[in-house]
C-alpha cells in the first residue's frame, strides 16, 4: 500500500506532481493500491479550496488513487493515543518556549542545527532562564511536548531504514541518525500533534508498505524510525526522489504562485508534456 500525502495549504507544483507520479509508478510496479492522504493538521493554513485544487491537479495529471481519501484532521484521537503511550514511557516532556523565543535564543553563533536548519532545542531553561521556565511549568498553561531523544535511543538501540529504487526493488538497509534532530516536537500547544507523529501513526493505520516522497524528507525518516520502534509499528520501505529546482536554483515552494501546476496548465502546458518531463526523474 502506498500513499500520496500532500498538505492542502497551497497549490501543488511540479515537485508534488513528481511525488504523485513516483507513487503511481511504484504502485503499478508492485501491484499495490495508492491512497490519497490530506495532511491537514494545521487548521490555520489548510483550506478546502486547496483540497479541491489537489483533486483537480491529480485528475488532470491522470493519477488514479484508491478511495476513500484519508484526512488527518479526523485523526486527532489516534495521535493523542500515541502521544499518551510515549508519555507513559517517560519519554516526553512539556515545553513552554514559543517559536519566537526559540528562534531569538538561537541567534547565538555556533548553535547546533537540525537537518532542516532549525536550532536543536536546548531546553526551556536555556531559552527562558530557569526561574521563568519553572514559573511556566507551575502555571498550568498549555505546553508543547517534546521527545527525550537520548532516552528514546537508549530504548530503541541503533536503527536502520530500508530504501528501495523507483520500482520498489533492490532493498538496501542503511543506518539512520535521529540524534541529529535532538528533542523533536511531537505536539504543539495549538495543535495536539506534529507532522512526525501523524505520519507515523497514519502510515501504520493505513498499512503503508512503501513511502515515496521528496529528498527533503529523507532526514525525517530517522525520526520516523524512532517513533515506529517506540510505538511498535511496522517500518515501511522508503524511496526519496530528487527535488525539482526552480529557475533560481532553489527548491519549488507553494508560496510562489507562478510555479503552481494550475498556472502552468492555464499557460498551455499539457499533462503529457509534464509527464514526459518528470518521468526521467523518478
Ligand atoms: N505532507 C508532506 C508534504 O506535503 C509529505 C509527507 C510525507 O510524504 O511523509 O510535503
Amino acid at each position: 500500500m502506498l500513499r500520496f500525502a500532500p498538505s492542502p495549504n497551497g497549490r501543488l507544483h511540479k515537485g508534488h506532481a513528481l511525488s504523485a507520479l513516483a507513487n503511481r509508478h511504484m504502485a503499478d510496479r508492485l501491484g499495490l493500491p495508492l491512497r490519497l492522504r490530506m495532511e491537514d493538521i494545521d487548521p490555520g493554513r489548510c483550506r478546502p479550496e486547496y483540497e479541491s485544487a489537489i483533486l483537480d491537479d491529480l485528475a488532470w495529471l491522470g493519477i488514479a488513487w484508491t478511495p476513500p481519501m484519508w484526512r488527518q484532521s479526523t485523526r486527532f484521537p489516534a495521535y493523542a493515543d500515541a502521544l499518551a503511550r510515549l508519555r507513559a514511557m517517560g519519554l516526553l516532556y512539556p515545553s513552554f518556549a514559543s517559536r519566537r523565543e526559540i528562534s531569538e535564543a538561537a541567534r547565538v553563533p555556533g548553535i547546533a542545527r537540525d537537518p532542516d536548519g532549525a536550532p536543536v532545542f536546548p531546553g526551556d531553561d536555556a531559552i527562558l532562564g530557569a526561574a521563568e521556565a519553572a514559573r511556566r511549568r507551575a502555571s498550568g498553561e498549555p505546553a508543547a511536548w517534546r521527545l527525550r531523544m537520548a532516552d528514546a535511543l537508549v530504548r530503541t538501540g541503533p536503527l536502520e531504514a530500508v530504501t528501495v529504487d523507483a520500482d520498489g526493488a533492490d532493498p538496501v538497509r542503511r543506518p539512520v541518525d535521529p540524534a541529529l534532530w535532538g528533542d523533536v516536537l511531537l505536539a504543539r500547544k495549538e495543535t495536539p500533534t506534529s507532522y512526525h507523529l501523524a505520519v507515523v501513526v497514519d502510515d501504520a493505520a493505513q498499512g503503508i508498505t512503501h513511502v515515496v516522497r521528496g529528498e527533503d524528507l529523507l532526514p525525517s525518516t530517522a525520526v520516523h524510525r524512532v517513533l515506529q520502534s517506540l510505538l511498535d509499528l511496522p517500518a515501511p520501505a522508503y524511496r526519496h526522489h530528487p527535488l525539482i529546482l526552480g529557475a533560481d536554483g532553489r527548491k519549488l515552494s507553494k508560496s510562489n504562485g507562478a510555479e503552481a501546476l494550475q498556472v502552468l496548465r492555464d499557460g498551455g502546458l499539457s499533462a503529457a508534456a509534464l509527464r514526459a518531463e518528470l518521468v526521467p526523474l523518478l
